[in-house]
């Protein structure tokens, strides 16, 4: 055990790894398929990501969209459903982990720290994700889909992490990669350590212990952009959260 490090609590989109990449080869697969001359990059769908939602944000984006064919709600509705079943196929297919977390999941649980999974992610698509990075059966408590009434940035996900792991807020450390994610953290009292993603790195982290550039593998080590140790490049380890815990409690 390290410290009074008990566990880690993990978001999983974005944070264990770049799933909105999957989700928009899905949007794109099922435009093609429906016809339609459209077709997502990463500009336009990071500024599409802040409507929440996939039939929200077809909506939103076929408001603007010069020479869009208009969908009825129906039809836009069929649309997410394929994307959503195109989704489940290329996960399947496999993603791939971001730096470093593979090794500090085993790290963490070779030292007998607890590692939890907080995210609204559908139970299905968890399960599938899990099979296919090798993670079954890494985490203790896997909190997924609708088990909170109100999603991120509320805090209801982690403090049931908090309730089932029978555990204090000092007591473990949230692992996030996006603004709502630390805000639902940090409203349950707990520290947090950002690993902003391709689709996050231009929001803000005020309220984080610390954010790195992501956890870092030897020979392929993070950046410290806040926290403890600014600055310098490391691949974050157990000591490494242990101290940003402990910077959080002074
Ligand atoms: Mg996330």
């Amino acid at each position: 055990m390290v410290g009074k490090l008990r566990a880690l609590l993990w978001d999983l989109d974005g944070t264990l790894a770049e799933t909105e990449e999957v989700h928009r080869a899905a949007f794109n697969r099922a435009f093609a398929e429906m016809g339609l001359p459209v077709f997502w990059d990463q500009d336009l769908y990071r500024s599409l990501l802040e409507t929440t939602g996939g039939k929200e944000r077809i909506a939103r984006f076929l408001q603007d969209c010069q020479g869009c064919p208009p969908l009825s709600p129906e039809e836009i509705a069929r649309l997410h459903r394929r994307k959503n079943e195109l989704f489940a196929e290329l996960l399947a297919q496999g993603v791939d982990l971001r730096p470093g977390v593979f090794r500090l999941l085993w790290e963490a649980k070779g030292a007998g720290l607890r590692l939890a999974l907080a995210t609204t992610t559908s139970p299905e698509n968890v399960h599938v994700f899990l099979a296919r990075t090798g993670l079954e059966g890494v985490f203790d408590l896997i909190l997924a889909g609708d088990v909170v009434p109100r999603k991120k940035p509320d805090p209801a996900i982690y403090l049931l992490a908090l309730k089932r792991l029978e555990l204090r807020p000092g007591e473990a450390l949230a692992l996030e990669d996006s603004r709502n994610g630390l805000l639902a953290a940090f409203r349950a009292g707990l520290p947090v350590l950002v690993t902003p993603g391709l689709y996050t790195a231009h929001q803000g982290f005020p309220e984080a212990q610390a954010v790195l550039t992501h956890l870092g593998e030897p020979g392929r080590p993070g950046q410290v952009l806040q926290g403890p140790r600014q600055g310098q490049a490391l691949v974050a380890d157990l000591a490494y959260l242990e101290e940003v815990r402990g910077w959080w409690s002074t």
